[in-house]
């Protein structure tokens, strides 16, 4: 500074007009001050105004007064012109040194008038909103907009911008319009500016809550406007959603993470943190919850049905045996009932793909059954060619794993019939050609002919082993009988006087039924509770089956459930935090999610400082996989199996073998709180629907052992980890129809709580690689998502006040490992970004346990439309419940608890008359009261203030 002030003072005056054009101005007032005896005195506003010089030496004389001078120095023929930024004190002062001080450019009032301009339109931009904040929800007020806007966020989601916008508007009820939402286009921009968007009702069980959507935009607007359809208006300042600056402050330097390599079934997850608990034996251990689960295992059943769509391939071809087909084709003819046989002969047209036989058949012999591959050209096409080459029937060989289907197509002049097989029996087949066999269509049969068998044991303790055969006699007057040698089992039916069957299934059953070799077995029972009064068909000897298809690596036996329990002390002591996941079988991510969470806080404990911390003064609860029986089904048999595997249907509804899919209790529609039982909605009495409550509450084995979890009396915090949908969200879960009766809202400081807690655990999942949980999609499950009555969100809430989160992970059950971009569906991206949401929990229960700061809280007073009355509101430092009273009494905890003003919304407004004597409390979620009141006691030291307005 000195170096420059001293330069100044040795340039020539010519230099010196350049310097001032280009830096004067700004320095010098900075660098020296205006000298005193131009007078520029504190709290006097400037105007620029023109200082016209004769030449360059009175410039030198301007410049040395100090002057604030702009950068506009114009030099004319007339001479120089400068603009001065003077005050009236300066002004006077330069006109006594002899200055020519001519036009004022630019005034304070000019100034003042563009920012009182701008603070006018925010203050009523903030006006209006604060008013519509303000306002109870009120429809027959006159003097309240009709429409409100409850959320405005920002924010980026995998590098995109999107603006989401809610708001709630009177007629939403009964009109079905949209709501169009103007954008600026960022500070002292034109309202539209920005574009518009639409957001449309977003209705539930028949009850508007409010309206919502995003779009994405361009630019970040700050402020947009709705305009309602009645002409009414709201205004609202957009607000950034989940911002994230720079690296995550938690992990650091050196944080490990990363551990999970693939998928991995409830055996391997088990094992993975047995594993765990042996390598960190100070730290975890692995606890067996106190009920094994009905075990993944099923009794062995067949249906006696008659003999199906099949080709059979004879001995001695090692392939023989008989495989199901589909077909028909929809083209050419059907099949003879005796079916048509022949040999076997793989096409061949001599193309790149010859097995296809697309193109004329080379080589074939006349009178063959026909192979050829499903591939690129109509099945029509193959038909032509084999029929063309002398080939009796067609076996089409699907390309894709799979059932096969019946092939379609059409074309006249074909002659012979088309069938379809699975790629697996079809590739069995030419492996083990030449042989011979036939093509045959099986019987249809009517339900009220079926029946069906179970074993007693279980597949795997010999129900598989028993085989049953029915058979017509094949002479005249004949019993019914059952016979059984060993595990096999053999009805043979009734005939009358002409030799024809006249069993019944009813009587099939029954006669299985009181056969004691044969009962000791099996149990036989109609099709689906039909009276059975259909004439029962032979049916082929075939062996009962659980259809299970995991590897005996998969235990078959009830199946221990483990939970890995974390931290340096285990004893309750500590508060305790519960993550559990794979209440729903197919979600296979979410499990990855706690393991990888697990590992994190094993491996970084011993060099990573935070870590440490959470592990010794939490006591962690993962529990990976709640129903392994489902889990395991979904990786071996149906991956689509949401439910434990337990059958609960009656014997005379979906209890064969065809129903198997469909069995099952829905665990989260299980336990006890605002459940199907109380009459709340979204689950079923059907024993097949995919959200089944199961008999009774609690009555699943995976239910008692969560509800043994949540019952630790240390446990304050859980997250239930579920997929998909990337949602966040939190009680009520359930509501009662009709009318849409919630479960008890939150109150208003829990709600607080929620949201700032949700920010943090967003916050982190968005630091992996962007993806933004959506406001829309964050809140309460009832709200944001539909009712899922007997929830164990709403168990953890309701009855054991845990604060209980759940995720939806991702946006596929059981989406690719790595995708193709870094914003794609990925098993492994969305374990490891849900992880840092679930560390985050873990470090917003350390924060509550370590909170001892007391909330304050003050009264926000505003004009009410009601004469005599006054608008009041509670604001508290952060998150605390008030609680007060307008009769001058002391508050207690029995005082009324100060609300919220609906969903979604913040605090209700309270209007009293003026002069109301308000005294109150708060006190936060770790309970900590503001100034150490004691409600119970006798001290008055709670907060107290007159309510009015002025005065
Ligand atoms: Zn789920």
């Amino acid at each position: 500074m000195h170096g420059r002030t001293r330069l100044r003072r040795l340039m020539p005056a010519t230099l010196l007009i350049t310097l001032a054009a280009v830096s004067l101005a700004a320095a010098a007032p900075q660098d020296t001050g205006p000298p005193a005896d131009l007078g520029r005195t504190a709290g006097e506003a400037a105007s620029v105004v023109e200082v016209r010089l004769a030449d360059r030496d009175e410039l030198d004389r301007l410049v040395a007064t100090g002057v604030d001078l702009d950068h506009q120095v114009a030099v004319t023929d007339a001479g120089v012109e400068v603009h001065a930024v003077v005050t009236p004190s300066e002004v006077e002062s330069l006109r006594a040194l002899g200055f020519q001080v001519g036009d004022v450019v630019f005034t304070a009032a000019d100034s003042e008038r563009a920012l009182a301009e701008r603070e006018a339109t925010i203050a009523a931009h903030v006006a209006a909103n604060e008013a519509f904040a303000a306002a109870a929800y009120d429809e027959t007020n006159p003097d309240v907009s009709d429409v409100r806007i409850v959320r405005a966020d920002y924010y980026t989601s995998f590098g995109n911008q999107v603006l989401s916008v809610e708001a709630k508007w009177a007629q939403g009820q009964t009109s079905s319009q949209q709501l169009v939402v103007e954008r600026d286009s960022g500070p002292g921009t034109a309202m539209g500016s920005g574009g518009t968007q639409n957001i449309s009702r977003f209705v539930d069980a028949g009850v508007y809550l409010y309206h919502r959507g995003a779009s994405s935009v361009s630019t970040r607007p700050e402020y947009v406007r709705i305009t309602s359809p009645t002409g009414d208006v709201a205004v609202a300042k957009v607000e950034d959603w989940l911002s994230v600056e720079g690296e995550d402050p938690f992990k650091g330097d050196g944080y490990l993470e990363d551990f999970v390599t693939s998928y991995l079934t409830p055996t391997e997850l088990y094992e993975r943190i047995h594993q765990l608990a042996s390598e960190f034996p100070a730290l975890a251990e692995v606890v067996e919850l106190p009920q094994r689960t009905n075990g993944y295992r099923r009794k062995a059943q067949a249906l006696l049905d008659p003999p199906a769509n099949r080709v059979r391939v004879d001995s001695p071809s090692p392939a023989a045996g008989e495989y199901l087909f589909a077909g028909p084709a929809g083209y050419g003819p059907g099949l003879p009932s005796g079916g048509i046989s022949g040999s076997f002969e793989l096409v061949d047209d001599g193309s790149g793909s010859p097995s296809e036989g697309c193109g004329p058949l080379i080589g074939f012999t006349a009178g063959s059954i026909a192979i050829a591959d499903r591939g690129t050209c109509p099945f029509v096409q193959k038909t032509q060619n084999a029929q063309a080459a002398g080939a009796v029937a067609l076996v089409i060989v699907n390309n894709v794993p799979g059932d096969p289907f019946s092939p379609g197509g059409s074309a006249s002049g074909i002659t012979i019939p088309t069938v379809m097989i699975s790629l697996d029996d079809g590739t069995l087949i030419k492996e083990n050609l030449p042989a011979s066999g036939a093509v045959i269509p099986g019987v249809p049969v009517s339900n009220s002919a079926r029946v069906g068998v179970d074993s007693h044991a279980w597949g795997h303790e010999g129900g598989t082993d028993i085989s049953i055969e029915v058979v017509d006699p094949g002479v005249p007057s004949s019993a019914l009988s059952v016979d059984v040698a060993g595990n096999d089992i053999t009805v043979s039916l009734a005939t009358n006087d002409a030799g024809a069957r006249t069993s019944t299934a009813a009587q099939v059953r029954d006669a299985i039924n009181a056969s004691s070799p044969a009962s000791a077995l099996v149990v036989a029972y109609t099709y689906r509770g039909n009276a059975g009064g259909g004439t029962a068909p032979p049916s082929p000897r075939r062996n009962l089956s659980d259809f299970l298809d995991a590897p005996d690596t998969v235990s078959r036996d009830p199946h221990p459930v483990y939970a890995l329990r974390i931290g340096k002390v285990r004893d309750g002591s500590k508060m305790g935090v519960l993550a559990y996941a794979q209440e729903h079988a197919r979600e296979w991510v979410p499990p990855l999610v706690t393991v990888e969470t697990a590992e994190r806080l094993l491996r970084n404990y011993a060099s990573h400082g935070p870590t440490k911390q959470l592990l010794n003064n939490l006591e962690i609860w993962i529990a990976p996989s709640i129903n392994p029986d489902g889990g395991h089904y979904s990786f071996y048999d149906f991956a689509s199996q949401r439910r434990n595997m337990t059958r609960h249907c009656a014997v005379n509804g979906s209890y064969d073998l065809n129903a198997r899919n469909s069995w099952g209790v829905d665990n989260n529609r299980n336990y006890t709180e605002y459940s199907l039982f109380d009459g709340y909605d979204g689950a079923s009495t059907s024993c097949t629907s995919d959200v089944f409550a199961g008999p009774s509450e609690l009555s699943e084995p995976e239910n008692k052992n969560l509800d043994w979890l949540a019952a630790r009396p240390n446990v304050k915090f859980a997250m239930n980890l579920h997929s998909s949908g990337n949602y966040f969200m939190w009680s009520p879960g359930a509501y009662a129809l009709p009318g849409r009766i919630s479960a008890p809202r939150p109150t208003l400081e829990e709600e607080s709580y929620f949201w700032g807690a949700s920010s943090r655990i967003l916050t982190s999942i968005k630091r992996h690689r962007g993806l933004s949980v959506t406001p829309a999609r964050t809140g309460p499950i009832s709200d944001v998502l539909y009712s899922a009555a007997g929830n164990s969100g709403d168990m953890l809430w309701y009855k054991y006040g845990i604060y209980a989160w759940n995720f939806e992970v991702g946006t596929q059950f059981q989406p690719p490992w790595e995708g193709p971009t870094s914003s794609s569906a990925s098993a492994h991206q969305e374990a490891l970004e849900f992880s840092n949401g679930l560390v985050e929990l873990m470090r917003v229960a350390y924060d509550f346990g370590k909170d001892n700061t007391r909330p304050e809280s003050t009264l926000s007073l505003s004009t009410s439309s009601t004469s005599g009355m006054v608008n009041v509101r509670f604001v508290t430092s952060e998150p605390a419940a008030v609680f007060y009273t307008l009769d001058g009494s002391v508050p207690t905890y029995s005082s009324t608890l100060y609300a919220s003003a609906g969903i979604r919304e913040g605090g209700e407004l309270l209007t009293v008359p003026t002069g109301t004597t308000v005294h109150w409390f708060s006190v936060d979620s770790a309970g900590n009261v503001e100034r150490n009141y004691r409600p119970d006691g006798g001290a008055r030291n709670y907060n107290k203030q007159v309510a009015t307005l002025g005065g």
